[in-house]
C-alpha cells in the first residue's frame, strides 16, 4: 500500500541506534550533559499542549528533574533525533495530588490527565490515544516506543525461566537474569487486522464494552505456527462463520495499548451468511460503501466508526476513496 506509513504510528524512521545500547557509559555521558527524557506516568506520556486546541507535542526534561524524583528505575535510551539522544523514564510510583480515578485509567479512553507540580505550564499526563492523533509522526513513535517498552518492564520484572528477578540491560531492550543467565527481549504481539469484503460491502463487527454503536474491522491475534493469510481466514471463520479467500497485506500500525503490532490485510469472501461467535464478539454485518459513508459523515441511524488514529479507520477510509493500493 502506497500510503502505508500515514497511518498514526506509521513511524518516522527514528535512529534507534541499536549498537550504542551496549555502551552504558556513552549514554551516562549524554543524560549528564542534559540529553531530553520523556516521564512516562502509568503509560500516560507528559504532554505540552491542549488536544481540544490542537497541537500537542511530547513534553521532554533533562535527567535530575523534578518531575522525575518518583522513578525507581534508569531511563531506557529510545534512539536519536537529529543526532540527540532521547531517553524515556518511568515514574508511576508518583502520586498525584488530586484523587486518581483508578476505573478511569484502564478504561477505554481514560478522559482524565494529570498535572505534576514539577513539570512546566501547561503540561499534563495524558492518555496517548486521547493525543495521538495530534503528534507529529516522530512524537508519536516516540511515544508509542517508550509505552510499549516502560509497559513491558513493568510487567516482568522476573526471569519467565526460573522465576527470579531480573534486571534492564541493552538501555531498557533486554532484562536479564543473573541467576539463569537468560536474556528476555521486549514482547510485540502479531495481531492481524482485515478488512473484508464481499462486492461492495465491507464486513464490520463489535466487540462487548466498546462504545454504543462503535463498529469495527475484524482482528485477532496471529496464533504460534500460524501465517498472517491463515490468521484473517480463520479469525473472521471464527467470528462471523464468513469464509474468506484470497488474502493481501495492506500496512501495519505498532499499538502499544499494550503491546500489539497491527497487520493490516485485505480479504475477499467467499461467503455471505453470518453466524457470530458470542464469546468473542456481540455483533457483525455487512455495510455497503454507500451505508459506509454515512457512517464517516456521522449520519448513519445505528453505526459510528472506527476511533480516528486507528487503522481500522485508517483502512475503511481508503478503501471509500479507492486508495488500498
Ligand atoms: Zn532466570
Amino acid at each position: 500500500m502506497r500510503h502505508a506509513s500515514g497511518v498514526t504510528f506509521g513511524g518516522s524512521d527514528l535512529d534507534r541506534s541499536a549498537a550504542e545500547r551496549r555502551d552504558a557509559a556513552a549514554l551516562a555521558g549524554e543524560l549528564a550533559a542534559g540529553a531530553g527524557i520523556l516521564p512516562v506516568w502509568r503509560g500516560k506520556p507528559l504532554v505540552a499542549g491542549d488536544p481540544a486546541e490542537g497541537g500537542c507535542r511530547l513534553a521532554l526534561v533533562p535527567a535530575g528533574h523534578g518531575v522525575l524524583t518518583a522513578a525507581e528505575e534508569e531511563p531506557l535510551f529510545l534512539g536519536r533525533i537529529e543526532g540527540a539522544a532521547i531517553f524515556a523514564q518511568d515514574i508511576s510510583g508518583w502520586e498525584p495530588q488530586e484523587p486518581v480515578d483508578e476505573a478511569q485509567i484502564g478504561a477505554f479512553l481514560d478522559p482524565t490527565v494529570q498535572r505534576h507540580p514539577e513539570a512546566g505550564d501547561g503540561t499534563a499526563f495524558r492518555e496517548l490515544r486521547a493525543v495521538m492523533t495530534q503528534l507529529s509522526a516522530r512524537d508519536a513513535e516516540l511515544a508509542a516506543t517508550a509505552r510499549a517498552l516502560l509497559n513491558w518492564h513493568r510487567s516482568h520484572g522476573f526471569c519467565a525461566r526460573c522465576g527470579a528477578a531480573s534486571e534492564i540491560a541493552e538501555a531498557g531492550w533486554q532484562r536479564r537474569c543473573g541467576a539463569c543467565g537468560a536474556h528476555h527481549f521486549p514482547r510485540t504481539d502479531p495481531v492481524v487486522i482485515m478488512l473484508i469484503t464481499r462486492g461492495e460491502r465491507v464486513l464490520l463487527g463489535r466487540s462487548p464494552g466498546w462504545p454504543e454503536g462503535m463498529f469495527s474491522l475484524l482482528a485477532g491475534f496471529v496464533e504460534p505456527g500460524e501465517t498472517i493469510e491463515a490468521a484473517v481466514r480463520r479469525e473472521v471463520l471464527e467470528e462471523t462463520g464468513v469464509r474468506v479467500g484470497a488474502v493481501d497485506y495492506l500496512a501495519a500500525q505498532p499499538w502499544p495499548f499494550p503491546a500489539s503490532l497491527m497487520m493490516g490485510c485485505r480479504g475477499e469472501a467467499v461467503s455471505d451468511e453470518i453466524e457470530i461467535d458470542p464469546e468473542e464478539i456481540e455483533a457483525a454485518r455487512w455495510v455497503s460503501r454507500s451505508e459506509m459513508l454515512t457512517v464517516f459523515a456521522g449520519t448513519h441511524p445505528e453505526i459510528r466508526p472506527a476511533r480516528r488514529g486507528a487503522i481500522a479507520h485508517f483502512l475503511l477510509e481508503a478503501w471509500l476513496a479507492d486508495r488500498l493500493d
